[in-house]
């Protein structure tokens, strides 16, 4: 709600962005996060929440292993040393400080001597793209595993072959990272993204590096919302925060999951189970504005943590914005979701866009003409005079004017006139500070 009195649209939180700058800092930071081996738990996580703490004011919480979460258990922490197969002549094949994608994560200790075709059931590999390295995960069946590429996997000979995955499995902790910007109203703006995953660009550290980059931007910035960005790792880690912080959810707003941000693809978003939140309608009115080629997709139970956030029992207005959607990108879940994949101007357009859906959050209301009956006289207030000439901005601020003041009556919002109007949110935000400047419009209680 905006306190009377004040006009709640003469700030905004968007900046003018350098987009060169911007895109060049997330991809910096993409690569500077990109060699450290991550999975749902252990060191790689920390390191990770370690290093954005030097950008932004960071929480950096552990939940012991065991601990109950809904219907899951925080599982134990996984760390890894080295993880090697080497060959009869003692040459490592497979080497985990070549990529760290080589081992499956959460593969079990093991140190042994074995043939190729007792090997050969542990090994993952692409034969459609020989010379990727698959990523493959089992956290909650023991076992272990090696992912290669499909090259290396055929030049392996009938030999005997030392295998070892210096890995512990312990209890330990799950670490998650949380960043929390408070505003000067109630209700939170939760944006979340998975912590998870090793060397991989565009799942996973897309997301990270640019919400790191937006909280660094709206750190700065006046905020009505608390902004709340949450660093965890996929599934269990937004459930474990759920769980630990089931009353704060209630206040969640609006949010949005950032995943799979940072390709040369078109923009998609995924709207919340709700479908017809505030958050669903202000990413479509953006994205119609800035990328009318952008898709927007219904909720569907799988993906991101957008699972958790959206179950029955929170049905939170959490959307995902993306480009290219998990899965729908051959190099998913491969080592060529690499530094190449992501793009330094793609990513500045994300973040453009978390921006844009910023503003219109932190602008949007419903208002009242104060002056209902017939239209007022603009001209004598100088309203159109202020707008000035007859160019094609002018005529759009006019437009905005007269959407605005007949559409106010208290059951319309800025984004509902935006809508009907067709007329981007800037134009209507501009319009109506200069009515509420006028005392031709006040927020409706
Ligand atoms: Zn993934």
């Amino acid at each position: 709600m905006i306190p009377a009195g004040r006009s709640p649209l003469d700030e905004t939180v968007s900046q003018s962005l350098d987009i060169e700058q911007a895109g060049g800092e997330i991809h910096d930071r993409i690569r500077r996060l990109y060699p450290i081996c991550r999975s749902i738990t252990g060191n790689g996580v920390r390191e990770t929440l370690r290093i954005i703490a030097g950008e932004i004011p960071i929480d950096i919480r552990e939940v012991p292993s065991g601990t109950a979460a809904f219907d899951w258990h925080i599982p134990r922490e996984w760390n890894i040393r080295d993880a090697y197969i080497k060959n009869s002549a003692g040459e490592r094949v497979v080497d985990f400080n070549a990529s760290n994608l080589h081992v499956v994560s959460y593969s079990v200790p093991v140190r042994s001597r074995m043939s190729l075709a007792q090997l050969q059931p542990h090994l993952f590999s692409i034969p459609d793209h020989p010379d990727w390295i698959p990523y493959k995960t089992s956290y909650y069946r023991e076992t272990w595993g090696f992912c290669l590429s499909e090259r290396q996997r055929s030049a392996l000979r009938d030999e005997l072959y030392e295998v070892c995955i210096d890995s512990t499995l312990e209890n330990g902790h799950l670490t998650y990272g949380e960043c929390c910007l408070p505003g000067t109203e109630t209700g939170e703006v939760l944006f979340s993204t998975h912590v998870c995953h090793p060397s991989l660009c565009n799942d996973n550290l897309s997301g990270v590096s640019l919400a790191v980059s937006l909280a660094k931007r709206l750190q700065s910035r006046k905020r009505r919302y608390t902004y709340r960005f949450l660093f965890v790792p996929g599934t269990i880690g937004a459930i474990a925060w759920l769980s630990l912080n089931e009353k704060r959810a209630t206040a969640v707003k609006h949010g949005l999951v950032l995943a799979c941000i940072g390709d040369r693809g078109r923009l998609s978003y995924k709207q919340s189970r709700q479908g017809i939140a505030e958050i669903d309608r202000v990413v479509q009115h953006v994205l119609t504005q800035s990328d009318p080629g952008g898709r927007v997709e219904e909720f569907s139970p799988y993906g991101y943590d957008e699972r958790q956030y959206c179950s029955p029992g929170f049905n939170l207005p959490v959307g995902v914005l993306s480009r290219t959607p998990h899965g729908q990108f051959a190099e998913y879940h491969t080592s060529a979701d690499n530094l190449d994949l992501v793009d330094a101007a793609s990513l500045a357009d994300s973040l453009e866009t978390c921006l844009s859906i910023v503003e219109v959050l932190e602008a949007n209301g419903t208002f009242l003409n104060t002056s209902p009956k017939c239209e007022p006289q603009l001209g004598k207030r100088g309203l159109y005079a202020a707008m000035g000439g007859h160019s094609a901005d002018n005529r759009r601020q006019e437009a905005a004017l007269l959407w605005i003041l007949n559409q106010s009556d208290g059951t319309q919002s800025l984004l509902d006139i935006a809508g009907k109007s067709g007329l981007p949110f800037a134009v209507i935000r501009a319009a109506a500070t200069a009515l509420l400047d006028n005392g031709l419009l006040r927020p409706s209680v």
